[in-house]
């Protein structure tokens, strides 16, 4: 008798336990539900008076203007560009903690998409007198299915982020499509001469707010958002997202990505687990 008042009494203590895990389960997610709405408005109305504080930048670089005047312009442009990707970075965040992150897979030209990001970052890295060079190792699809504009966001963020970690040398961004029975799988890599990143450190680079090189003074701007954002959205595609390092010689960031059945079944058709 003992025996099964024990038994019973775990049951029921059984069920309660599920029952508060539900309940604050729910809380967290209706938590997380009012903070993306909170940000998401948040962020449109910071938005517009940022929108008027770029607008009137870009209008008076255009305007005769000395050398430090346009120092100053280009100070206010810099910095406004760099707060409108934080309130960018902070609202996918809390986007995806909500699960009201979707991607949107359409049909678009995957070399053009990717020749765009370079010349996009080619300015950054002839700033720095690096070479940046896109090679294709094998043919490319004209047409493929992905959401094109979070696959774009990804490679800014790892191009970006491999021009800004490298003093010398160069960055070289590599691209594959394998054709598969379950549709193309595009392999993507974007290897860096760079600072390189210490092996206790690397899977904590996908982590938010992580910062490899933040020892005691940080000589690199960033919030530590863009590899954690992009390592989600990136899963989110079905694809991964893996670095390898040597710390002092350069880092490699691989991105592979199922890019759909674009002639079979005309866009978001089944995709290969990778
Ligand atoms: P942020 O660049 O804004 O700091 P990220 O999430 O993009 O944030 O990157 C996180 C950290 O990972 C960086 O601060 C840096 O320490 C490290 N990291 C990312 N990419 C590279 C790279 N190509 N070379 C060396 N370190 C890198």
């Amino acid at each position: 008798i003992e025996m099964t008042v024990a038994v019973e009494r775990d049951i029921t203590s059984g069920k309660i336990h599920e029952q508060e895990l539900a309940a604050a389960r729910e809380a967290a997610e209706e938590g997380a539900r009012v903070k993306a709405d909170f940000l998401a408005t948040m962020s449109h109305e910071i938005r517009t008076p940022m929108n008027g504080v770029v607008g009137m930048a870009d209008l008076l670089s255009e305007t005769r203007l000395n050398t430090e005047q346009k120092e100053y312009v280009d100070t206010i442009k810099n910095s406004a560009a760099a707060l409108l990707a934080i309130i960018n970075d902070v609202l996918d965040l809390s986007r995806l903690d909500a699960n009201k992150m979707t991607v949107h897979p359409v049909d678009f030209d995957l070399f053009a998409c990717i020749s765009e990001t370079v010349r996009l970052i080619r300015p950054q890295a002839q700033h720095k007198g690096l070479k940046l060079t896109l090679k294709t190792l094998s043919e490319v699809p004209d047409l493929v299915n992905a959401d094109n504009g979070r696959l774009r966001q990804v490679l800014i963020n790892l191009l970006g982020n491999a021009v800004k970690f490298t003093e010398t040398g160069g960055v070289d961004l590599r691209l594959s499509v394998e054709d598969t029975d379950l549709g193309h799988i595009a392999t993507i890599e974007v290897e860096d001469t760079g600072i390189g990143i210490p092996a206790e450190k690397l899977e904590h680079v996908f982590e938010r707010f992580s910062q490899a090189e933040a020892d005691t003074t940080r000589a690199y701007g960033g919030t530590g958002l863009g590899l954690a954002i992009s390592r989600e959205l990136v899963g989110l595609m079905g694809g991964r997202l893996t670095v390898e390092s040597t710390l002092g010689r350069g880092s490699c960031f691989t991105l592979r990505l199922p890019l759909g059945l674009p002639d079979r079944t005309g866009g978001s058709g089944s995709r290969p687990v990778i």
